[in-house]
């Protein structure tokens, strides 16, 4: 409804009214017009009784005249005798008193005998006339229409009549007239005689009474006229003040009725474009779900249709946008753009509810491998086939989101620390079963990293965090689910600060080496010493190798660090040598530098560069380093051993390593772990296993070197078993360059004659450290003893 119905609405009311009123105004006219003829006629006939009345009293008065005439012995007399002068006299006598009476005498047949009106106005009357008394009789005299009435003479033997007629003029008719309006005319049958109160003596037509007065021989006719401009004069006065108030109550009528609708149509018009307005500012907001319904056809109506079209496609275009901008487009998962929201709603939810969450991160090992070697489009679909696998394991309520390329985070509401490592443990089954792409099973091994809410952490950032420092410990340590320990994090913060600053710490000098000396049992020499690698870190203080060298190694940067180390150890027995001091160093170098066929090259310069004669050089690689691909490591091996460098095994018997392969290997010394030396006691069943690693690495034409040894009763069954060198906190812990010197030139010194306790335990304080080396057990006699001796 609009501006169009107002204007239709006006033109209804204006017509309805207009047509009412004027139909009540003429229908009010019609009726009060005929009411006006009506009275007319009224008028006309009251005229003719008024009329009627008048002949009637005249004729009585005619008739008492004509009688008294009658009774009169001089009219007797004088009509007797005939003579005119004699009558005259008389009648005029009476005449006098009826000024325009015509007296008449009439013999019985009708002559007139005399009479006094003009001369040769009557010759001969009709009979008949003189015997009717009581009713009006008519006759024309002259010129004019006369009211007679006779009556007999008695005192006249000869039977003869006086009369007396009076003019019907227009005197008379103009009494009628001026009482009643009503214009009168008269004529008598046989006569052309006629009078009429209307000059020219013809009666306007229009409104018309015509009566017939019958008497003896002929009939009186009168005519009553009202002119109808007369009679509706009145009426036209009524006429045209009713049409005035016609108008009057159509002019308020529409003019009120205007208003009203007005407000309506202006409530018509307002309220949809007011419905439109907010509409716009609904959408405005970003709220698209309300049409704006208004009906009809018009302009408005339109524009409304047009609106919720219009809106329909906004919220159509920005529910795609959005779910663009929302699911990830592969799996339709929740993308990580908003995973961050959704992640707060949730958790917003369970605290709300007072209830706990589980947040799941689930990682693809090598993915990237799938990618690489079956295609992309197998990638994408074994994806799309983990995130069908997960949604359809995960209820509608829980997070599901894809928060990187093989990386999936999952959030379960109401979920307690047991059951979501159920949970994981089921999931990470389900996505292992094996996935059919294209007529190619592809098998995956998943990790899953789970984090509590709250128990773990109360923020969404910290939820997420700490499910991946599980998911990398997952990774770490080969585990398919991973749940949070508190203190995982700070390991793993600590890991990714040990990673990144290597370099740093390599450019600043953070990191220093330690060396162990190795003793020889039989001669009681220092010829070698371990190089261990220490890191001083500016904020997490000592980091003890055991700690970062795994990490290096896991990320591909150890070969950075066996760099260095070889550097500095060479460089170092460059300058012991400089010195004067005869030792070898032995350096660690892991699995990863196995496998590295340039590493002998390195080396190779590296001693050419410091001089070193590559004897000095010693490499300890771990059993298990070898194991990891010893046709490899025994290449990498060769080539060092073709250098002159000499080859230790260090840990030994803690792998798997074969005899077969063992005898394979270039190498020149064995060191028992310090696993089996540690704890030699006399109760210990070690004794047996170190009894036959010595024999093994004897017939191998090894050297046999034990490490770990701590106290005397190690050093001396080792002894008794024939080991060839000794390392341990018994003899020394690993030194500073330094310390080292020290203690090797109060070895030498000492050398000849004694090493007693307070020597060794003089080397006992190592620093800085924040895992202090452990204090070597001070076994003075024995060890002055072993030494000494
Ligand atoms: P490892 O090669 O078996 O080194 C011997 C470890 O035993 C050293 O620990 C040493 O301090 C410790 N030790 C020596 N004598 C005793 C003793 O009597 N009792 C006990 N309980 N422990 C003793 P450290 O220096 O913490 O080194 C640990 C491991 O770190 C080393 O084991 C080695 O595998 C690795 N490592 C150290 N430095 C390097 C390096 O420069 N490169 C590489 N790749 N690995 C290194
Ligand atoms: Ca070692
Ligand atoms: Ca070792």
């Amino acid at each position: 409804m609009s501006r169009g119905f107002y204007s239709y609405s006006l033109v209804t009311l204006i017509a309805i009214t207009v047509v009412t009123v004027g139909l009540t105004v003429a229908l009010a006219i019609f009726s009060a017009r005929s009411t006006a003829l009506e009275m007319t006629d009224n008028r006309l006939a009251s005229a003719h009784e008024m009329t009627r009345a008048l002949l009637a009293v005249r004729n009585d008065l005619l008739r008492e005249t004509a009688l008294s005439l009658s009774l009169d012995p001089r009219v007797a007399n004088a009509l007797r005798s005939s003579d005119p002068a004699q009558i005259g006299g008389v009648l005029a006598l009476h005449g006098n008193a009826m000024v325009q009476a015509i007296i008449l005498f009439v013999n019985e047949d009708g002559s007139v005998r005399a009479h006094t009106g003009p001369r040769g106005v009557a010759r001969q009357l009709d009979p008949q006339l003189l015997y009717a008394t009581d009713t009006a009789n008519f006759l024309s005299l002259g010129e004019q229409v006369h009211q007679v009435s006779f009556a007999p003479l008695r005192a006249n033997r000869d039977s003869s009549w006086v009369g007396v007629a009076v003019p019907l003029d227009r005197e008379f008719l103009g009494r009628v007239r001026s009482t009643t309006g009503v214009d009168i005319a008269i004529g008598l049958s046989g006569s052309s005689v006629a009078t009429s109160t209307v000059l020219g003596e013809k009666l306007p037509s229009d409104r018309k009474l015509n009566v017939v007065l019958d008497q003896q021989g002929g009939s009186l006719t009168l005519a009553y006229s009202l002119p109808t401009q007369e009679a509706l004069r009145e009426f036209r006065g009524f006429a045209s003040r009713l049409a005035a108030i016609g108008f009057a109550v159509s002019a308020l009528a529409i003019f009120f009725g205007a208003l009203v609708l007005g407000g309506i149509a202006s409530r018509l018009v307002t309220r949809p474009v007011r419905m439109l307005r907010d509409g716009v500012e609904r959408v405005r907001k970003g709220v698209y779900g309300e049409p704006v319904t208004i009906a009809g056809d018009d302009g408005l109506a339109r524009m409304a249709r047009a609106f919720n079209e219009m809106q329909a496609e906004i919220a159509e275009r920005e529910s795609r946008i959005v779910h663009h901008a929302e699911y990830d487009s592969l799996t339709g998962l929740t993308n990580r753009t908003v995973v961050a929201d959704r992640l707060k709603a949730l958790l917003g939810r369970t605290s709300r509810n007072g209830s706990t969450a589980a947040a799941m991160v689930i990682d693809i090992e090598r993915f990237g491998d799938i990618n690489g070697n079956l295609g992309n489009e197998i990638g994408d679909a074994v994806l799309q086939e983990v995130a069908r696998r997960l949604a359809s394991n995960t209820r509608a309520t829980d997070l599901l989101a894809r928060v990187g390329g093989d990386e999936f985070l999952i959030v379960v509401e109401d979920m307690e620390e047991r059951l979501a490592v159920h949970i994981s443990q089921f999931l990470a089954e389900t996505l292992e079963k094996p996935i059919e792409v294209k007529g190619r099973a592809v098998n995956l091994r998943v990790h899953i990293g789970t984090a509590m809410y709250p128990h773990h952490s109360d923020s969404p950032e910290g939820l997420r965090r700490l499910s991946n420092v599980a998911l990398v410990t997952a990774k770490e340590t080969a585990q398919r689910v991973v749940m949070y320990e508190p203190g995982q994090d700070e390991r793993h913060l600590r890991e990714l600060a040990v990673l990144n600053d290597l370099d740093e710490a390599i450019k600043n000098g953070d990191l220093f080496l330690k060396y162990q000396p190795k003793i020889e049992m039989k001669t009681r020499n220092v010829d070698s010493v371990e190089a261990l690698v220490r890191w001083q870190h500016p904020q997490l203080g000592l980091i003890p190798p055991d700690e970062f060298i795994g990490l290096l190694e896991e990320n591909n940067k150890i070969h950075k660090l066996t760099d260095w180390v070889l550097k500095t150890a060479v460089a170092q027995v460059r300058d012991w040598t400089g010195k004067g001091f005869d030792l070898s160093v032995a350096v660690n170098i892991s699995a990863n530098d196995l496998l590295d066929l340039g590493l002998s090259q390195r080396i190779g310069n590296l001693l050419h560069h410091y001089l070193v004669d590559p004897k000095r050089l010693v490499v300890e690689v771990t059993e298990s380093a070898v194991m990891q691909d010893p046709e490899q490591a025994s290449r990498v091996l060769q080539t060092l051993r073709e250098l002159g460098i000499k080859v230790s095994i260090d840990d030994f018997g803690t792998g798997q390593t074969s005899l077969s392969l063992l005898k394979k290997l270039p190498l020149n010394e064995l060191k028992i772990d310090q696993s089996f030396v540690r704890n030699l006691r006399a109760d210990s069943g070690d004794g047996i296993i170190i009894k036959s690693t010595v024999d093994l690495g004897h017939n191998m034409g090894l050297l046999v070197v034990a490490e770990g040894v701590e106290n005397t009763y190690a050093w001396n069954l080792l002894k008794s078993y024939g080991c060839d060198s000794v390392q341990g906190y018994l003899i020394a812990k690993p030194l500073s360059s330094i310390e080292l010197e020290a203690w090797y030139l109060k070895l030498q010194a000492r050398n000849s004659s004694k090493l007693d306790l307070a020597f060794v335990d003089s080397q006992a304080a190592e620093q800085p450290s924040s895992k202090p080396e452990p204090q070597p057990r001070p076994e003075t006699d024995i060890l002055s003893e072993i030494l000494g001796g």
